[in-house]
């Protein structure tokens, strides 16, 4: 599943779980009422958990009494069951409790951190981390639900929809998941239900379902019709699609889950026109990289790389090359922007609960990590190797190492080297063109051109990029030292040479190769702040924004003094900026953004050290109006703004190395 908490549980012969759950809900009141019948097949130990929340009002093993597995209320139930001689074990709990009220002022990542169940009349989301449900720890199960509601109300579960039917007595549904699932999230709502039938490729039918709220049931259509979409992109690229539905849910609080065969989106974000062109897309392919082949959390999850490669970036492509670009250098800007410390190995990446800066591995370097596998095999090898990771993975437990033993079977490739440089090691690696000769020869020119690394040294092959009067040729160079000089033979007078300028290669951009923006001096800790103005009314609103914008107390330095190689912070009103630029021999604001607007933001690159980021606006509501907007733009290297509204904005280009050949 995309962003869940799991404990990492294990595929194993022993302890083959299965619950046979039925649980009544009423969201007005908040109670739950559940009896869980648990079949456990080749027992070993194992251990049985129920949430602090709740109280047992029954429980028993194999027919005989099991105690309610707590001395304390307030306590979680816990029962540890020794070694059990037999074929099967089987256990009956039945529970009841008050759930916590929902609480739709919650964001994404609040959400996402608390692991209770939650219910209103609004909606009931009951994840499985908050147990809910008495379930056996550390191990996958089949599962098979009743669930009961309130009329109004109707609710879901992973898995194939069993039986429905709706009374004046209430909704009732029952739902099967057949294959060992990581855990059980249920969802209830106020739900007005539309469905429509996919043909899969095997023309099994597929049943298509959106859950929303009655406010934007008029989505239904869209939201279905791109789901068909996506189903045949990946099946005609992967395999079948391998369950029997999926449905589109929505959340009152503004939340992005995927779980098989369906994804809960807020009714906010389900309103964003974009959703349906991206992150859909991104959640559909989860059931099969994630909810389909289930990553191994102990050795790292590769199932976002390898969803953002074929969801998010792919879309970029099928754009444009320029598009695909785009996304590639934001990939390498953002991991540039990192601090030491907060680089990981790809390993290490579990979900995507750390923060910003584990996206910045967990989803894009790994998106990378597949892009130069690509590029590596080939588009056809790559391919069938992962037509053959589904064949041979489905509903297991994969790791890194056994996604790594499909692409070598199937390419007939050692990829020992390439997987451990770029999945073991934090860093990437620095590369530059050290020098480039060009002599005329009897049958053409040979060009040498020596590359460079930083230790220790990674094994690369490095797009250059030749120009000559007669067009651009791309050339790979297999760079495996530290240094390294390369000779080619040319037909064509070369006049330049540029080193991957399409980032081909996950690695440090080059001082001054990234165009710089925003971001850096909002999430470098090292950031100083010079407030040009004397006035202590402006300079409060001056702080306060340098604070918002770093998310800390800002640094604050002297405006005369030094600059040291860190990230720079400038604000002052329009005359101050334009003055302390021209003492310090800095360029003037750039034509992009000169006089627009009420203030211009915009960074500069600076030959010795980090970027300046500079503030300019004309009074001080102008400077008091880029408070709460301004923090949203960090992917930016200038902007307008007229009061709280951006009217221009964009990131200069980036600077490609390239030797020019006299
Ligand atoms: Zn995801």
């Amino acid at each position: 599943m995309s962003e869940h908490i799991l404990s990492a549980p294990v595929l194993v012969k022993f302890n083959e779980v299965e619950y046979d759950i039925t649980v009544k809900i009423d969201p007005v009141n908040r109670t739950i009422e559940g009896k869980s019948l648990i079949t456990v097949r080749n027992p070993r130990e194992l251990q049985l958990m129920l949430g602090a929340a709740y109280e047992v009002t029954q429980a028993e093993f194999n027919d005989g009494p099991l105690g309610i597995g707590r001395e304390q209320v307030n306590q979680a139930h816990i029962w540890n069951i020794p070694f059990h001689f037999g074929n099967q074990i089987q256990f009956l709990i039945r529970w009841k409790g008050t759930l916590a009220a929902l609480d739709t002022s919650l964001d994404h990542q609040q959400t996402l951190g608390r692991p209770v169940a939650v219910s209103g009349e609004t909606g009931s989301f009951l994840p499985d981390g908050s147990g809910w449900y008495p379930r056996v720890v550390g191990h996958l199960a089949r599962y098979k639900i009743n669930i009961e509601l309130p009329p109004g109300q109707k609710g879901l579960v992973a898995g194939r929809l069993v039986e429905e039917n709706e009374s004046e007595q209430g909704y009732h549904a029952s739902f099967d998941f057949s294959h060992p699932a990581e855990g059980i999230d249920l969802i209830a709502g106020p739900y007005v239900i539309e469905t429509q039938t996919y043909q899969s490729v095997n023309h099994k039918p597929v049943q298509l379902r959106t859950y929303f709220h009655p406010q934007i049931s008029n989505l239904s259509k869209d939201y279905l019709d791109a789901v068909k979409r996506y189903l045949n992109l990946y099946e005609s690229w992967i395999g079948a699609y391998p369950y029997t539905e999926f449905s589109v849910v929505s959340s009152p609080t503004p939340t992005g889950f995927g779980m098989p065969t369906l994804t809960y989106l807020g009714i906010d974000v389900l309103q964003l026109p974009f959703i349906r062109d991206t992150s859909l897309g991104h959640e559909v392919l989860h059931n099969w990289w994630g909810n389909g082949v289930y990553p191994d959390y102990s050795s790292g999850n590769w199932s976002e790389g390898l969803t953002t490669f074929m969801a998010d970036y792919t879309y970029k492509e099928q754009e444009s090359s320029e598009a695909a670009r785009e996304m590639r250098l934001g990939w390498v800007r953002d991991f540039a922007a990192l601090q030491p410390g907060q680089d990981a190995p790809l390993t290490a990446f579990t979900s995507r609960m750390h923060g910003g800066a584990s996206k910045v591995v967990g989803y894009n370097k790994a998106a990378m990590f597949f892009l130069m596998l690509r590029d590596h095999l080939g588009e056809a090898v790559f391919q069938r190797s992962i037509q053959g990771l589904w064949r041979v993975q489905r509903f297991r437990i994969t790791s890194w190492q056994e996604l790594q033993k499909i692409f070598e079977m199937i390419s007939g490739q050692n990829l020992q080297l390439f997987f451990s440089q770029w999945l073991e090691r934090t860093d990437a690696p620095a590369i530059m063109i050290s020098e480039v000769k060009n002599i005329a020869t009897d049958s053409g020119y040979e060009l040498s051109i020596t590359l460079k690394q930083s230790g220790p040294v990674y094994q690369l092959r490095v797009p250059v990029a030749i120009e000559s009067p007669q067009g651009t040729t791309t050339h790979i160079l297999d760079l495996q030292q530290e240094q390294q000089l390369f000779k080619l033979k040319l037909a064509d007078k070369p006049s330049a040479v540029s080193l991957d300028p399409d980032l081909h290669l996950f690695r440090q951009l080059a001082p001054g190769e990234a165009p710089p923006i925003l971001r850096e001096a909002m999430i470098n800790a090292a950031t100083r702040t010079v407030l040009l103005s004397s006035d202590s009314g402006i300079r409060k609103i001056a702080g306060t924004l340098a604070s918002k914008l770093q998310d800390r107390k800002p640094q604050i330095i002297a405006r005369d003094e030094s600059l040291s190689t860190a990230p720079v912070l400038i604000i002052g009103l329009d005359s101050e900026v334009d003055a302390w630029l021209a003492a310090e021999q800095l360029p003037a604001k750039p034509d992009e953004i000169n006089s627009k607007g009420t203030a211009q933001v915009w960074t500069l690159a600076r030959a010795e050290g980090a970027s300046l980021t500079v503030i300019s606006a004309q009074d001080t509501a102008a400077l008091e109006a880029l408070i709460r907007p301004l923090p949203h733009y960090g992917r930016q290297s200038y902007l307008a703004f007229d009061g709280r509204q951006v009217i221009e904005k964009g990131v200069w280009p980036m600077q490609v190395q390239k030797v020019v050949i006299k």
